[in-house]
């Protein structure tokens, strides 16, 4: 099924979005709004496509660690991708077994391996040499078995996938391929070591699927090289992409398409199992932020929509030149202008969009920035000693 087909069913399921403007109305602005029919149907989607022998998909908590979406990720089935020890339990209190639980990050604390041990998460996926050997100490010391899998750089060359920012050699992230053997045999020979496998994980926003097919061959590769080591799960790790021009035509992401590749061209070997990290794609497309316009400024030759919203409230804008569509949900005018909407905060960064068309705006007037569920919330701040943005959700 193409994105399109998916988005019809999502429509003929759910409808397409509809904000509950008169409850916006009520509401003390900014706000993150979050359709939870909208991520009940991903998710249902993602178990639709991810129903191949092995195939295990886990959430990236950090990319929205809301516990009211984390309880509905956990109650679809999903694992969790953790980072922290803070995330760890997050994932735990939001119902998720710690067995499901997988623990990265290059900078874990010698306090986070022994509470992750303790606590029994399924897999501590290990960055460097450096990290192993503190794992196997503390599981020495603790008289326990840790669980353990190796991130591996597999060096998907930049150069053809220009997007592909994690994966590489000089990131510090992984483990180089060169490194490899010594850990492997290493992870064989300690006794405190319970080998779990191999983890990748290429990069963010990845909408064309080509790298993924790449990601496999190496895997494949990789397999054949170690065909002496029993490695009981693969872990390919997240990035896949949304629309972020087109929340409406595109609401859920072609799920299908994106583990048909793993299922299409990855050799799992007897047995083994197949990990999947998402994050973005799980949550980004059912958040809203919802912001009200607090003037509209004629500059010299630039009008501004100023917003209460800012950058304290979603950062992408300002971190990474991300583009969030903007739509005006209370204007009643059939009217279009330009204006540059920004938000109230003292950086020059503090930008949604430029130059962006909307229905003839005023003060007071509803915005939504869409596609905000991810790696929204998570990041606001109290930068200029503002509050933390509130919360409404439609279940
Ligand atoms: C951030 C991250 C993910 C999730 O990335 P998305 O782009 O949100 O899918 C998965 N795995 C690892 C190791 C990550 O760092």
């Amino acid at each position: 099924m193409n994105q399109n087909n998916k988005a019809e069913s999502r429509l003929a399921a759910t409808g397409p979005t509809q904000f509950p403007v008169e409850r916006f109305a009520e509401t003390p602005t900014p706000f993150y709004y979050y359709d939870i029919a909208l991520l009940r149907a991903t998710l249902e989607a993602i178990n639709r496509g991810a129903d191949h022998d092995g195939f295990h998909v886990h959430y990236a908590v950090k990319a929205n660690s809301n516990p009211e979406l984390l309880k509905v990720i956990a109650g679809a089935g999903l694992g969790a991708d953790t980072v922290s020890l803070g995330e760890i339990e997050a994932a735990i209190a939001a119902g998720f077994a710690a067995a499901d639980v997988v623990f990265a990050g290059v900078g874990k604390t010698d306090r986070e391996i022994a509470e992750a041990l303790r606590l029994g998460v399924g897999c501590l996926n290990v960055e460097s040499a450096e990290e192993l050997e503190v794992i196997i100490s503390i599981a020495s010391e603790m008289g326990v078995k840790a669980p353990v899998a190796l991130r591996v750089n597999p060096e998907i060359d930049a150069h053809t996938h220009h997007y592909i920012t994690t994966g590489l050699a000089e990131n510090k992230f992984g483990i180089a391929m060169s490194m490899l053997p010594a850990l492997m045999e290493r992870c064989r020979e300690a006794q405190e070591v319970d080998f779990r496998g191999l983890h990748f994980h290429i990069g963010s926003q990845i909408t064309d699927l080509t790298p993924y097919r790449i990601l496999c061959e190496r895997i494949n590769a990789l397999q054949e090289e170690y065909a002496g080591y029993d490695i009981p799960t693969l872990n390919v790790g997240g990035g896949l992409g949304i629309d972020y021009d087109h929340p409406d035509e595109h609401p859920i992401p072609d799920f299908e398409a994106y583990f048909g590749i793993f299922a299409e061209c990855l050799k799992l070997r007897h047995g083994q199992e197949l990990h999947f990290e998402l994050g973005r794609a799980v949550t980004g497309q059912c958040g809203s932020l919802i912001s009200r316009v607090t003037y509209v400024k004629q500059g010299v030759g630039k009008r501004f929509v100023i917003t209460d919203a800012g950058m304290t409230d979603l950062i992408r804008p300002a971190l990474y030149q991300a583009h969030h569509k903007i739509e005006n949900l209370t204007s009643q005018s059939d009217h279009c202008e330009r204006y540059d909407v920004v938000g109230p905060i003292c950086e020059s960064s503090d930008r949604f969009g430029e130059s962006e068309l909307l229905p003839v705006t005023s003060r007071g007037d509803l915005l939504a920035f869409r596609s905000a569920g991810a790696y929204g919330e998570v990041m606001a701040s109290q930068y200029n000693c503002r509050s933390l943005p509130g919360k409404l959700y439609d279940f």
